[in-house]
């Protein structure tokens, strides 16, 4: 396999280093970041590059601002919080290419850094386009990518940028990634459980492809199992489904038969009239279930069934909460799997923004082996077993 460059592969001091980063943080309207662990992250090797007296322009992207200007959405709010967690006065720039962004990386002493606006006010960043790029790596020596959940993007601070550099490497943070979700595809120890959930099966679709041929056990809840269970001829009444991927499950669980895979669905269900804290709620064990009810949770045989196979396991993975988790009332059976994971002493793995988030939230963090900063990004990672981001970082 070609390698890949880390920061320690490069003869840092005086060199500019374009640093892709992925600060993509919750910001309230007052501009208050109410979670810094995205910042945090990529610390080891913003830290490392100006240690080593590197003169470090950080990119960065934040929220979805289609490539217009959009004053919330600056990267100005981060600057503060930056500066503080790394004891560092940093440079902001209030653009991201042009002569007057030329000008302050030149002012650039060795051991600075200079933060530029958000990537995405500019359309041609999410276009991946070369002209711009270009533009990004003026006075650029080396680029490295920190930005894993964002590899799964063509855009130019990702992938076009690489072609005007010296060196590209990977931060510290995305060769972690990459440790911890190549054991899920080429060395899991057995038994090896996924577990899945979330609201879109057609998200996950490739990854159980992928997995079919690894795993022992998948355990499936949230709203896609009713996508699943649907296709197999249960009423589900009003519970989310994806009808058009009916047939694409039935294909899945074909498959999985055929592998020998266990596919495991909900033995209990708690269905809810609406989505709403007061709503009227109950336990039902079989189908149907009733017209104007859907399913918002899975139940507490479900629990323990799933526990079970959980505590067994060697290696986890877990993507999805099991159910609406953001209703505390509907969040127990997503609560009970995240502590059956803490509790394991198996290799464990979470992918998914809102599954990490219900594992934070239950303080459960400190025991779980590894938490994927990619959504997205890692369950790519594990269904094509790469990203595009990452292959342009490799050797040529
Ligand atoms: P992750 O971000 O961890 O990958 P997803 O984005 O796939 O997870 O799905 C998260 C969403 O799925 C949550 O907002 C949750 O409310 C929703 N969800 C889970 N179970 C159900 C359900 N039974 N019905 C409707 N929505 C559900
Ligand atoms: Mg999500």
């Amino acid at each position: 396999m070609r390698i890949m460059l880390s920061p320690k592969d490069l003869k840092l001091r005086g060199k500019t280093v374009f640093l892709r980063v992925d600060f993509n943080v919750p910001i309230t309207q007052e501009g208050k970041i109410t979670d810094d662990n995205r910042i945090r992250t990529a610390l080891p090797t913003l830290n490392y590059l100006l240690n080593k007296d590197a003169k470090v322009i950080i990119g960065s992207h934040l929220g979805r601002p289609k490539g217009k200007f959009i004053p919330e959405l600056s990267l100005k709010f981060v600057l503060k919080r930056l500066s503080e967690l790394t004891s560092k006065e940093i440079t902001f720039a209030d653009d991201v290419i042009g002569e007057r962004v030329d000008k302050l990386k030149m002012l650039l002493k060795n051991g600075q850094a200079l933060l530029l606006e958000n990537l995405r006010f500019y359309p041609e960043e999410s276009r991946n386009d070369t002209y711009f790029a270009q533009k990004l790596a003026k006075h650029v020596d080396f680029y490295v990518n920190d930005a894993f959940s964002t590899c799964h993007r063509i855009h130019a601070s990702i992938i076009a940028i690489t072609q005007y550099v010296k060196k590209s490497a990977g931060g510290f943070q995305l060769n972690r990634e990459i440790k911890y979700l190549s054991k899920l595809i080429y060395s899991p120890e057995k038994p090896y459980t996924i577990i899945l959930g979330g609201a879109k099966v057609s998200d996950k679709i490739p990854v159980i492809q992928n997995l079919l041929n690894k795993a022992d056990n998948i355990l499936i809840g949230g709203a896609m199992a009713y996508t699943f269970l649907a296709a197999q001829g249960f009423d589900v009444g009003r519970s989310l489904i994806e009808e058009d991927k009916e047939e694409l499950a039935l294909l899945l669980l074909k498959e999985a038969r055929e592998k020998s895979v266990q596919i495991h669905f909900p033995l209990d269900h708690i269905i809810a009239a609406k989505l709403e804290p007061r709503s009227r709620s109950l336990t039902i064990e079989d189908f149907p279930i009733p017209k104007d009810f859907m399913a918002v949770d899975i139940g507490p045989k479900t629990v323990d069934k799933y526990s079970k196979i959980i505590s067994e396991a060697k290696t986890i993975f877990w993507n999805g909460p099991l159910g609406v988790f953001e209703i505390d009332k509907f969040s127990k059976g997503t609560n009970k799997i995240a502590r059956a994971i803490a509790n394991s002493n198996a290799l464990s793995i979470i992918g998914g923004g809102e599954s990490s988030a219900a594992v934070y939230k239950a303080g459960l963090d400190k025991n779980i082996s590894h938490i994927s900063t990619g959504g997205g990004a890692s369950l790519e990672f594990i269904a094509n077993e790469t990203l595009p981001g990452i292959e342009v970082l490799r050797e040529k």
